[in-house]
C-alpha cells in the first residue's frame, strides 16, 4: 500500500462524512466521536501532537495561546476511530518521519510530493487544535479574574485580537476538516517554509486559523506555516515567518 493511496481512502472518508461529524461536533463539542470520520466504534486517543515530534517527554508542556494555562502535550488527546488515527494518520506520519531521517535539509531538498504531504499534516494539527478549542472552556481570560459565565464558553470564541463570533469559529472547523479532502496542495507551497535547524529542543507555537511553527531537532529541519495567508514568493512567505519566530522567542510576543 502506498501513502498516495491512503490518502484516496482518507479524502474518500472525510467528503462522506464531514458534514455529519462537524455537526455533531457544533452540537456537543466533547461529543465522544472520532473526529475525522464519525464513527463511535473502536475509539482511540489521537495525540494532537504525535509523541515522537517531542521525542516522547511526558512532561513537555505548552500554553494554550488564550487560556495561558500550562498542559501537558502527552495528556493532549483527541478521539479518532482505530482505522483513522493509527491506519490512515499514523500512516501519513510515519511516511514523513521516514522522509524526514532519509534527507538532511542542509543539503538537499524535499520532494514535491513531500512537501505537499507535510503541508496537508500541518493542517491535521491545525484541524485538531479547533476541535481542541472548542471542547476547552476558557477557565481564565488574559490574566483577569475568573468570570464564571465566560468560563463556561470554549476558548474557540476568543481567537485572535478580536473575540471570534460562534458562527465564524463553526465556519473555521468545517473547512479546517474540508481542506484535509483536498488533493492537491500546490497552490499552497509558497506558504510552507522549510528550516534547517541546529537547535537540540524541540519548539512549537501554533495560532488558530493564523500560522504553525514546528522545530523537529531531531531531524534538524522546521517547518514555518501559513494556513491562510498567500504569498507569490517564497521568499516573502520566508522572511515574514522569520519575523514571527524571531518575535515569538524574544519574549516581546506576551
Ligand atoms: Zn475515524
Amino acid at each position: 500500500m502506498t501513502i498516495q493511496l491512503k490518502l484516496v481512502q482518507l479524502r474518500k472518508k472525510i467528503r462522506v462524512n464531514k458534514k455529519k461529524v462537524t455537526d455533531v461536533i457544533i452540537a456537543d463539542h466533547s461529543a465522544e466521536i472520532c473526529i475525522i470520520c464519525g464513527s463511535q466504534e473502536q475509539l482511540t486517543k489521537e495525540h494532537v501532537i504525535p509523541q515522537w515530534v517531542y521525542n516522547r517527554n511526558t512532561k513537555r508542556t505548552f500554553k494554550t495561546t488564550t487560556n495561558r494555562i500550562s498542559q501537558t502535550y502527552n495528556k493532549t488527546t483527541l478521539p479518532a476511530c482505530k482505522d483513522c488515527n493509527s491506519n490512515l494518520l499514523g500512516y501519513l506520519e510515519r511516511h514523513l518521519k521516514h522522509e524526514f531521517e532519509r534527507i538532511d535539509v542542509s543539503h538537499q531538498d524535499f520532494s514535491q510530493e513531500t512537501l505537499e504531504l507535510i503541508i496537508l499534516w500541518l493542517e491535521t494539527l491545525e484541524y485538531k487544535f479547533q476541535v481542541l478549542d472548542l471542547r476547552r472552556n476558557l477557565n481564565k481570560v488574559k490574566g483577569a479574574e475568573y468570570i464564571p459565565f465566560i468560563g463556561k464558553m470554549p476558548i474557540a470564541m476568543f481567537q485572535g485580537p478580536m473575540d471570534t463570533s460562534p458562527a465564524k469559529v463553526f465556519t473555521n472547523l468545517r473547512s479546517a476538516l474540508q481542506v484535509l479532502s483536498v488533493k492537491s496542495k500546490m497552490d499552497r507551497l509558497n506558504s510552507l517554509c522549510i528550516i534547517h535547524t541546529t537547535n537540540k529542543d524541540f519548539h512549537f507555537f501554533h495560532s488558530t486559523n493564523n500560522f504553525i511553527f514546528i522545530e523537529l531537532a531531531e531531524f534538524g529541519v522546521a517547518f514555518f506555516y501559513f494556513y491562510k495567508q498567500r504569498f507569490d514568493e517564497y521568499s516573502a512567505a520566508s522572511e515574514s515567518a522569520m519575523k514571527i519566530v524571531q518575535k515569538h522567542y524574544s519574549g516581546t510576543d506576551t
